[in-house]
């Protein structure tokens, strides 16, 4: 059989490059060895709830999401600006009726000084989209020196106003050293910096690059995060349907790459390039040699609750609520159909926590636990909420270890390309970002005019 390029992977980054490369004109076979594409931004609709491998997170300012799909048609559902860092409450059960009101009520923009005993403090970290001067509502947190507040407002807003490759472009450290270089203290880093970046890039030991942390704070004050209300699928369906009938190939696993052909389960292709859009596993194993990122294993626990049952925040607006309690097993949960309306049926609301780093062993004691610390960061009874499902992925996210390349070359020799998050960010931004990178690559080498 021949084609003109093999991409190797349908997930965002190899059906983001096959859908580049035939609007080239070119003709492109995509193999796949899952019985669907999407890789690990599937999901599928169950008894009316959207549920994926893990609950996706996207963000609008994300400018590739963007010229990919339209907010309108992924149904993006934005939460309210920045997160809700939340500590506090740490004793096991749920709290009492008036712990709960008094939680609610710490729930205004800088929440409570400190928080009681059984009481969780939550404070809001971030300024209104696009007005990245409100930084300085910064130096009003409950958290951290004024000499923290004053730096760290400062930063927010270089951030806030410069483009997102500036946060990408500085000198490379570990998020812990430059911390320490930064001066800030041990309150702010334990109580705001480390739970955020555990909860956004699966780090709690600040050894990400402090580029990919700054990237992170910058979503912050710029934009909100999101989530699809068409489920994360729609960005997949969407890549699907730009490319003619039979492009992909589903149950072919693909054992040997070549520039010039590849090798599969239903035997040999020839094409005039091959691109890899492996998981970075499966990419190593086909390309040996390839960097070999660190990943995580992320756990999602899907609870369902009468909407009506659920408290509304001030603004009415949900929020991402990060947990900064030591012990917690939650890095971060929020109600998901209260900000995409779409992923639940009528009257019911779905809620989506994530843990980073378990092994997925015992769900039933780890649903216990989690349903236990949820009724304090929620605010309101929570055990007898109906789980939905427990989905345990071992290799789920890339991290940004230092030294992390953000951009790593795509090209490997000239007809032989590599792509995934594990080339750009490790993210469905970076994903798709990778798998035009290759594609234009492709093309650049074919000397086809995009
Ligand atoms: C639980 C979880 C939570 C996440 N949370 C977020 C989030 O909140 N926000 C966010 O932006 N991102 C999140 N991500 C990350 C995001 O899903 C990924 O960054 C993105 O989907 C990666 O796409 P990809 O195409 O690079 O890789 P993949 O999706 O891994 O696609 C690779 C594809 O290649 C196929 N393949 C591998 N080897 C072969 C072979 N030899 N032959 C044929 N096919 C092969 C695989 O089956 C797969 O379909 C999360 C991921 C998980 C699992």
């Amino acid at each position: 059989m021949r084609t003109d390029v093999c991409v190797v992977g349908g997930g965002i980054a190899g059906l983001a490059a096959a859908a580049r490369l035939v609007a080239a004109g070119l003709t492109v076979t995509v193999l796949e060895c899952a019985d669907d594409p999407g890789g690990r931004a599937r999901d599928a609709r169950i008894g009316g709830f959207v549920l994926g491998d893990g609950a996706h997170l996207l963000h609008t300012t994300w400018p590739t999401l963007r010229q990919t799909i339209s907010p309108a048609e992924l149904q993006l559902g934005g939460f309210a600006a920045g997160v809700r860092i939340c500590s506090g409450g740490g004793g096991a059960g749920e709290p009492r009726a008036d712990q709960a009101r008094a939680s609610q009520a710490g729930a205004g923009d800088q929440g409570s000084s400190a928080p009681a005993d059984n009481v969780v403090r939550r404070v809001r970290f971030g300024a209104a989209p696009a007005r990245p001067q409100q930084t300085f509502s910064v130096l009003r947190m409950p958290i951290g020196t004024a000499a923290d507040k004053a730096r760290l407002s400062k930063l927010l807003y270089r951030l806030g106003t410069t483009a997102p490759e500036r946060a990408l472009g500085g000198p490379e450290h570990s998020a812990a050293d430059s911390y320490a270089v930064r001066g800030y203290s041990a309150e702010l880093v334990d109580q705001f910096l480390r739970p955020y970046l555990a909860a956004l890039a699966a780090d709690e030991d600040l050894a990400a690059s402090v580029r990919g942390a700054d990237w992170l704070l910058r979503l912050l004050v710029r934009g909100r995060f999101a989530v699809a209300g068409a489920g994360t699928g729609a960005l997949v369906r969407e890549l699907v349907r730009r490319l003619p009938v039979g492009t992909i190939e589903l149950g072919v696993r693909v054992h040997t790459v070549r520039a010039d052909r590849v090798v599969g389960d239903t035997g040999e292709i020839r094409a005039r390039a091959t691109v890899v859009a492996a998981d970075p596993y499966g990419a190593m194993e086909l390309l040996p040699g390839l960097h070999e990122p660190r990943m995580r294993s992320v756990t999602t626990l899907w609870h369902a609750v009468d909407d009506a049952q659920l408290p509304f925040e001030p603004d009415r607006a949900p929020s991402v609520l990060v947990d900064a309690e030591p012990g917690s097993p939650i890095a971060r949960t929020a109600v998901l159909s209260r900000a995409a309306p779409g992923l639940a049926p009528p009257g019911r609301a779905l809620v989506a926590t994530t843990v980073f780093g378990g092994d997925g062993k015992e769900p039933a004691a780890l649903d216990r636990a989690v349903l236990d610390r949820l009724s304090h960061l929620h605010g309101v009874p929570s055990r007898r909420w109906e789980t939905l499902d427990i989905r345990h992925v071992e290799h789920a996210v890339v991290t940004m270890q230092s030294p992390h390349n953000f951009a790593r070359p795509v090209r490997l020799i000239k007809g032989l390309y590599v792509c995934g998050d594990h080339r750009d960010l490790p993210n469905v931004e970076g994903a798709l970002q990778s798998g035009h990178r290759a594609a234009e690559a492709v093309l650049e080498d074919l000397n086809i005019q995009p």
